[in-house]
């Protein structure tokens, strides 16, 4: 593994895994991939109020689901930031050390009365820098940074960004607690894990001129950035909560393919020609995070379905089985003992559905008796002449051999020819008699899938509804 790529994905555990913090993993995880690098976990949770261990456990899962294997990183013990308040203080202290930070004692009142002034003049709060120089040896530790001048953050997305130094203060480190703060723990931790490529949300570009001082007072060099857009609502403002659903967790839970969802995620922001649908392997050779689009790229949610659909509709049965079991037993349905023909069942559906919750209803019938009769095709269909078809598509059924598709649609097409009806007559007579639906997966299929015993039960059933 080479270790001029070092990633991370760095989840703060305060909530479920969002779309836009999947997409920004992915990004990771191609780049390092397709370097032939590392991706590395870790876990922000510095933040004790907010994280939990459920939401990390959900992370981790999410991340799974989607295949995003990690080289370094939980649970392998060091890769959570809670775990790593030594290396901090030893940090902070290399800082003071070096005169590139400094203790400051300003009373919390103090500072929130000059910020409110601030605000009051329409300007941004910056520490006035009162302690610098005062030699103390306790309170809050704050970062030296230069009075004038400028910090330019190379980004690989967005080309440089220039900040002026007369817009940062002295930020805080450590607090007088003793805990050290959000910003600092980033440096440290992308110090010690010999992070070279900080792939990252848009919103930490804010951050990133305070984190290069920082690295610079540490004398450690600085890695390259690339700052990832934002994922926007179709009204064009951050993805949120109110654009409905934002989680993984959630997809997953609608159905939608794992694949699909990757697809989609490196489809926004990112692009290789007009090329919609890439095989894993395609993604690893052709990413790169130059040709990530510097702006925001809008949530479609028919798009992702149409995805799933396209891969659901490559998927083998052995596998949409796999899949859909947790989705069967969520419906309240059965889950067939005998894989193989719930497998060759899916498959039948596969071109009918969007996701995995759509498969199972589609297919619903497979795995229970109908309800009820669609009310318009059954006054067509379930008559007395009805259920004289009925009557003799059962007896010829049951002494039919072998009971394949095949073999079924054979004797339907005699006993049509009989009859002098039309095949489309029978078949949607049968269809009617064993979904309880007009529209399903061509029906002989169907009644050799649901086996002899099965049909001819539902065969009769209709045949008494028809002749009532
Ligand atoms: N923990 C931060 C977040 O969840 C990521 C920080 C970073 O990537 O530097 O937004």
């Amino acid at each position: 593994m080479s270790d001029a790529v070092r990633v991370r994905f760095a989840p703060s555990p305060t909530g479920h895994l969002h779309v836009g913090g999947a997409r920004t993993a992915l990004f990771n995880w191609l780049f390092a991939r397709h370097h032939g690098g590392a991706f590395i976990l870790r876990i922000e949770d510095t933040d004790r109020s907010r994280s939990t261990e459920e939401n990390e456990q959900a992370i981790l899962e999410a991340l799974r689901w989607l295949e995003l294997d990690w080289d370094e990183g939980p649970p392998t013990p060091g890769y959570r930031q809670t775990e790593r308040l030594e290396l901090y203080c030893a940090r902070a202290a290399q800082l003071v050390a070096a005169g590139r930070a400094y203790y400051c004692d300003c009373p919390p009142e103090q500072l929130e009365a000059e910020r409110k002034a601030a605000e009051a003049r329409k300007e941004t709060f910056r520490y006035s820098g009162r302690c610098r120089d005062r030699g103390l040896t306790a309170g809050a530790l704050r970062l030296r940074i230069p009075e004038d001048g400028s910090t330019i953050v190379h980004d690989l997305i967005h080309g440089p960004v220039v900040f002026e130094h007369r817009q940062l203060d002295d930020w805080i480190l450590v607090r007088s607690d003793g805990t050290p703060t959000y910003n600092f723990c980033v440096v440290v931790d992308d110090v010690d894990m010999r992070i070279s490529h900080v792939i990252r949300g848009n919103d930490h570009l804010s951050n990133t001129p305070k984190q290069v001082l920082c690295y610079e007072a540490l004398d450690f060099p600085v890695p390259q950035f690339a700052h990832v857009s934002m994922i926007l609502g179709p009204d064009r403002s951050r993805l949120s909560k109110r654009h409905g659903a934002t989680s993984v967790q959630a997809f997953r839970d609608e159905g939608i393919l794992p694949e699909a969802m990757v697809n989609y995620l490196v489809r926004l922001g990112w692009s290789h020609g007009d090329q919609e649908i890439f095989t894993r392997r395609e993604l690893i050779e052709r990413f790169d995070i130059k040709d990530v689009a510097a702006s925001g790229a809008v949530f479609d949610r028919t798009k992702l379905e149409w995805l799933s659909h396209e891969y659901l509709k490559a998927t083998d049965g052995a596998r949409l089985a796999a899949m859909a079991v947790p989705f069967i037993e969520r419906a309240g349905l059965p889950v067939l003992p005998d894989r193989a023909r719930l497998a060759a069942m899916l498959e039948t559906l596969r071109e009918r559905a969007r996701t995995l919750v759509e498969l199972v209803e589609a297919g619903r019938f497979y795995f229970e008796r109908p309800r009820g009769y669609e009310p318009k095709a059954a006054e067509k269909y379930l008559t007395a002449d009805g259920a004289r078809r009925l009557e003799l598509l059962v007896r010829r059924l049951e002494t039919l051999e072998p009971f394949t598709a095949e073999a079924i649609e054979g004797a339907v097409r005699e006993l049509t020819a009989q009859l002098s009806l039309k095949l489309v007559d029978l078949a949607q007579l049968a269809r009617l008699a064993v979904t309880g639906r007009t529209a399903s997966p061509p029906i002989f299929q169907v009644l050799a899938l649901l086996g002899r015993e099965e049909a001819l039960e539902r065969l009769r059933a209709a045949r008494l509804a028809a002749a009532r």
